[in-house]
């Protein structure tokens, strides 16, 4: 199979970039709603609908959510793209629909998504809510895994651009967990399902993006939910989309991650996972905070008369501004840094640092500033 092929075949065309939301995705749900496939499920605290799309007529239930936290889209645009391959009437898509019962919930925090926040609209992180179930949205998700009685739950976020798979300098383009279900971060037969699962797609993976596949830290903690399901007896998989270089809207990140969904229904459908693959999948990187968005490197700074030569570094703040998302650029540290690296890196060579009040570079100022004066960068990027 040409996953290439595949993913220009069937991608949305009408999604794109970081801000995604019910408005975005209402016009995909009306034409998927042929014959009330689409639900209603339940309303968030703002009152917005929360959408459930069902399809696939097979005896292995799947359970897919995305943007449990408002602010992770590349998942759910991934998601339609995988959901037009099961409506393409491809010998692969009857494949797929006969072995496999698909409930998807595209959006389940769709108040965060409006405001572009982790958070839901009581400023509630979902994900830490699984055992007091306080929030609708929280309940919704509940409810749906007790009736639907899933095989397979699929947790799907994105991550900030801050992670690296491992110390090797590149990013964690894709990550992945098979959460513990105790503290003793033991495997079970459950536990194992998701794990030789992840060792199956990484295979996929690491043929596009090798060594850019990061594995989450799995301290056990009850009240986040793939923690919670896999405690309840469901094989439930992290997916995690990350940083690809220079692809701050996802659009080349959310390409790896269909890709994730495919190998991940395409090794469950072929009955292709290998008894046990504990060591294939501790041998994927750990996922380590190890980036910034901006590393300077070899600048001279002037600290009340004192010049040094040090680096710093910058980070993205995503701000959304009238319907957009705007990546505003912020100095975050000042020091050497060692160990960390810059998406975007640029050796000053002993050039001087100047920005319009000071001398040296200042935590959260934004990051526009001049190197020996006649070099200019604005929003962390150089000027030519
Ligand atoms: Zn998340």
């Amino acid at each position: 199979m040409n996953l290439e092929e595949l993913f220009n075949l069937h991608k949305e065309q009408s999604i794109e970039g970081r801000y995604l939301t019910l408005d975005h995705i209402q016009p995909l749900l009306d034409k998927l709603n042929s014959n009330n496939q689409v639900q209603i499920i339940g309303k968030s605290v703002l009152d917005k609908p929360i959408y459930s799309y069902q399809i696939g007529t097979g005896e292995t239930r799947i359970y897919l959510w995305s943007q449990m936290h408002g602010n992770e889209s590349t998942t759910t645009k991934a998601l339609f793209d995988f959901i037009n391959v099961l409506n393409s009437g491809s010998d692969f898509a009857r494949q797929l629909l006969d072995k496999f019962t698909f409930y998807t919930i595209p959006i389940l925090n769709p108040d965060g998504a409006a405001l572009y926040t982790r958070e839901n609209a009581n400023k509630i992180d979902l994900n830490r809510d699984s055992q007091n179930l306080t929030q609708p949205e929280s309940k919704i998700l509940r409810g749906v895994f007790e009736t639907f009685m899933p095989h397979y739950c699929f947790n799907l976020h994105d991550q900030r651009t801050i992670f690296g798979a491992g110390n090797t300098g590149k990013p964690a383009t894709v990550s992945f967990l098979a959460p513990s279900y105790n503290e003793e971060r033991e495997i079970n037969e459950n536990r194992l399902k998701a794990i030789n699962l992840i060792a199956g797609i990484n295979d996929t993976l690491q043929q596009y993006i090798p060594g850019q596949v990061g594995r989450f830290d799995d301290s056990f903690n009850i009240n986040c939910i793939g923690d919670t399901f896999q405690f309840l007896g469901v094989p439930t998989i992290l997916f995690e989309a990350g940083h690809f270089p220079n692809d701050y809207e996802r659009e080349i990140t959310r390409k790896f991650l269909f890709f994730s969904l495919i190998s991940s229904f395409k090794l469950l459908c072929e009955n292709d996972l290998v008894d046990n693959r504990i060591n294939d999948y501790l041998n994927i990187s750990q996922n380590k905070v190890v980036f910034y968005d901006f590393m300077y490197k070899n600048i001279k700074i002037n600290y009340d008369g004192i010049e040094i030569i040090t680096n710093f570094v910058a980070q993205y703040k995503e701000e959304l501004i009238e319907n957009e998302i705007h990546f505003n650029a912020y100095i975050a540290e000042v020091g050497e840094l060692e160990n960390y690296f810059g998406h975007y890196e640029y050796d000053a060579q002993g050039a001087n640092y100047s920005d319009n009040h000071n001398t040296f570079p200042k935590v959260n100022e934004k990051a526009d500033f001049y190197l020996n004066k006649n070099v200019k960068f604005v929003n962390g990027l150089i000027k030519s």
